[in-house]
C-alpha cells in the first residue's frame, strides 16, 4: 500500500507544491497549523527518522537546509519559525513517510501541546 505521501510524489493526489529537487519535494499542507506550514518530503521512501540510517546523513541535511531555504523564500526567515519532526504514535506521526513540517509567520507556543 502506497502512504499518501508516495500518492503525492508520484502525482497521483495533486498538491500545492513549493519546492522540488532531486532529492525532496515540499507541499503546502492541506491543514495548515499556521499561516506558513509546508512539508518537506524525500523521495526517498524513508519510514520515519527512527528508520534513517548512517547512509541517510547528507538527505537528512538536506531536507534541514531546504526547510531553512523554504523559510526565507516564503518570508519568514526574519520573523523566526519551528522545524518540527513528528516521530511515532505519542509524536503525532500520522503519515509514515519522513517529512519535516516548516510552521512560521505566528508566534508559536512552547511547549507544544
Ligand atoms: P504528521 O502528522 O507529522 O504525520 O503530518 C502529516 C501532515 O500531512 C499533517 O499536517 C496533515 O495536515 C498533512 N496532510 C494530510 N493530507 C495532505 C494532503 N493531501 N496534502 C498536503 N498535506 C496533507
Amino acid at each position: 500500500m502506497k502512504t499518501l505521501f508516495q500518492k503525492i510524489l508520484d502525482r497521483e493526489i495533486p498538491t500545492k507544491l513549493a519546492h522540488e529537487d532531486e532529492l525532496c519535494i515540499a507541499i503546502h499542507d492541506i491543514n495548515p497549523q499556521a499561516p506558513v506550514h509546508v512539508l518537506v518530503i524525500p523521495k526517498k521512501p524513508i519510514v520515519r527518522v527512527a528508520e534513517a540510517t548512517a547512509a541517510d546523513q547528507a538527505l537528512l541535511g538536506h531536507l534541514l537546509l531546504t526547510a531553512a531555504a523554504l523559510a526565507k523564500k516564503l518570508g519568514v526567515a526574519e520573523s523566526g519559525y519551528r522545524i518540527v519532526i513528528n516521530n511515532g504514535r505519542d509524536g503525532g506521526e500520522t503519515v509514515p513517510h519522513l517529512h519535516v513540517h516548516l510552521l512560521g509567520q505566528r508566534p508559536l507556543g512552547w511547549p507544544p501541546g
